[in-house]
């Protein structure tokens, strides 16, 4: 591998390399930098996001543009402000000992007479959106009959985003003579379109696979029912107390709503999309540039201009709507040589998809189970254990330190360490003591009960029972050991009971004609039954029992929900399932 020197790269852009800490190039830069030092060629360079690419055209165009005039020689077009943004402060750091380099950003969404008062100054070097560039061009704001060079960053992007006809109007404005570098990540047959068209006799390189993400990237999957998707999220956020994650949702309302929901549950989010002030959006940038934004949710578009490196987390509350996307998204992790995660949040009906993905992306989704209230409960207790372990100590406290030790005299290590937990840890405890299983299994059924049977019964709190002593009445006319009848749950007029499948028979036979205070007690395999029946194929006479079943999950789900709720406010403030809102920094 070469290093910057070797790639015939100047002094004082190899100064700023090293004031960057960038100690070899990367490949997309390997292969560019020297071809275009070393002619006056056209460039189609495919590489994914991540790469490098921004250097890759940045430094050879600041190594061959006059920085003693002030004509604009350069232009870079990019898809979004953000990335415009991004480009030109990246520009002026590889610049910063290039005397009298002047870099000037065109975008929508701020002043425009600014923007052109600083073009007039003298831009060697204009990063632009092609919005907002066509329209100063139309205003005759900026020239660029002087280009020698123009990007076309994101190229793939920018033609998504439906700016082929700005694209083809800015460059009828630049000489015909100029060089042009386009880089993608992918290559549609719109931009082949457009290098067709703009460039003549282009140089290729292609950096990894085509269309192929990074491979820092490791892609899971989760399997849920639809009406689970919030819930899912919020417990796979819970398992990742550092989580730094971009979470993708399809629609603007979607992206909204859920930021709204985990705000109001207390977590660090925030929502981008196009409905929001460009103000807003920058709001909502700052905080996750800062981290005081831990979920940013957002839709496709708002965030294909995020360029932040360090996020952990990919998730995709929804899968997009072209599978295409997913590359993008996916893209947004595992970003300068660090690692990251993929998540997909799936309801049955979309697992083929993930099949598609694959076929895409050229690797393999793991599956994987939502965590269950332990596990996250464990997670959540570590974390809290290791940040206290690392927390500096505040000096202030040192004047209380007598009453609080008085307070404390008989209190052993052990305790107060226990004490001192659960202060933060019951609350969290409780949320998730009751929570549900999640996961579906690929028949499509909860799992949460698979192994035991569970059974139906027709008398309830009416007939004078309640959870225990309608256990002991079970366990009594069965003739069943202590622990042999579990979960058992009474309603008004009916309850359930679970027992291991070894029983079934025995309970079923002893209730064929079991009369009680003169009536027929009635005993049915409730939720079993049914998943028995699908498995068989024998689907028909199934039809009323899986209607009943789903009604009785139907009520538990509702009142774990009321209890969830409860929690949830009365959390507020609290780590994990809420979090304090500064807690990153
Ligand atoms: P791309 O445009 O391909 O998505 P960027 O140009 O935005 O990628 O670069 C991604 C990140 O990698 C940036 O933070 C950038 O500063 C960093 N980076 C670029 N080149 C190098 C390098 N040679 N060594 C280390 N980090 C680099
Ligand atoms: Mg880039």
């Amino acid at each position: 591998m070469n290093t910057f020197q070797d790639l015939g790269l100047q002094d004082n852009l190899l100064q700023a390399i090293n004031d960057l800490g960038f100690t070899k190039p990367s490949e997309v830069q390997d292969k560019a930098i020297p071809i275009l030092l070393n002619s006056e060629t056209d460039l189609v360079a495919l590489a994914q996001t991540g790469t490098g690419k921004t250097a890759a055209f940045g430094f050879p165009m600041l190594q061959k543009i006059n920085m003693d005039s002030r004509t604009t020689q350069g232009l870079i077009l990019s898809p979004t402000r953000e990335l415009c943004l991004q480009i030109t402060n990246e520009m002026k750091l590889y610049g910063k000992y290039c005397k009298g380099l002047n870099v000037v950003a065109i975008y929508g969404g701020a002043s425009i007479t600014e923007q052109a008062r600083e073009v007039k100054r003298g831009a060697q070097i204009i990063v632009a959106t092609p919005g907002r560039m066509k329209d100063m061009i139309s205003r005759r704001l900026v020239d660029i009959s002087k280009i020698e060079y123009s990007v076309l960053d994101e190229a793939d992007e920018m033609l998504n985003m439906g700016f082929y006809e700005d694209i083809t109007s800015i460059l009828s404005h630049t000489p015909d003579d100029k060089s042009t570098w386009l880089f993608s990540a992918t290559m549609p047959k719109e931009v082949a379109a457009i290098a067709k068209k703009f460039m003549y006799d282009p140089e290729e390189i292609t950096v990894g696979q085509k269309n192929v993400g990074s491979k820092n990237v490791s892609h899971e999957y989760y399997l849920v029912n639809s009406r689970d998707r919030y819930q899912a999220l919020k417990r796979l956020a819970d398992a990742n107390p550092d989580i730094f994650s971009v979470v993708f949702c399809r629609t603007k309302r979607d992206t909204q709503k859920v930021a709204e929901q985990l705000i109001e549950d207390g977590y660090n989010a925030g929502a981008l999309h196009g409905d929001l002030s460009q103000n807003q959006r920058d709001l909502v940038m700052k905080s996750f540039r800062n981290k005081q934004i831990q979920m940013l949710v957002a839709t496709d578009v708002a965030a294909r201009g995020i360029d932040v490196d360090d996020i952990t987390h990919v998730i995709n509350y929804q899968l997009p709507d072209e599978i295409e996307t997913y590359t993008h998204r996916s893209g947004r992790t595992g970003r300068a040589g660090k690692t990251g995660v993929s998540m997909v949040i799936v309801s049955k009906s979309e697992v083929r998809k993930i099949k598609s993905i694959e076929r895409i992306i050229k690797k393999q989704f793991v599956k994987k189970d939502i965590p269950d209230g332990t596990m996250i409960c464990e997670i959540q207790l570590m974390s809290l254990a290791n940040k206290v372990h690392n927390t500096e100590i505040n000096h202030e406290i040192d004047k209380h330190l007598i009453s609080i030790n008085e307070l404390f005299e008989d209190t052993s290590k052990d305790e107060l360490i226990k004490k001192f937990f659960s202060v933060e840890f019951t609350r969290f405890y409780n949320y998730y003591q009751k929570a549900r299983n999640l996961n579906v299994s690929d028949n499509g059924r909860d799992e949460s009960s698979s192994s035991s049977t569970r059974y139906f019964i027709n008398v309830g709190r009416k007939d004078g029972y309640d959870w225990m002593s309608l256990k002991d009445f079970l366990r009594e006319v069965l003739e069943l050991g202590k622990d042999d009848v579990f979960k058992v749950e009474t309603k008004d007029s009916f309850s359930f009971f679970n027992t291991e499948p070894e029983h079934q028979q025995k309970v079923l036979d002893f209730f064929t004609d079991f009369k009680y205070n003169g009536r027929y007690v009635n005993v049915e395999i409730s939720e079993n039954r049914s998943r028995n029946r699908k498995r068989d194929g024998r689907r028909g006479g199934g039809k009323r029992d899986d209607k009943r079943s789903d009604k009785h999950s139907g009520s538990r789900r509702n009142s774990s929900k009321r209890s969830n709720k409860k929690v949830k406010r009365s959390n507020s403030g609290n780590f994990g399932a809420s979090r304090p809102r500064r807690s990153r920094r």
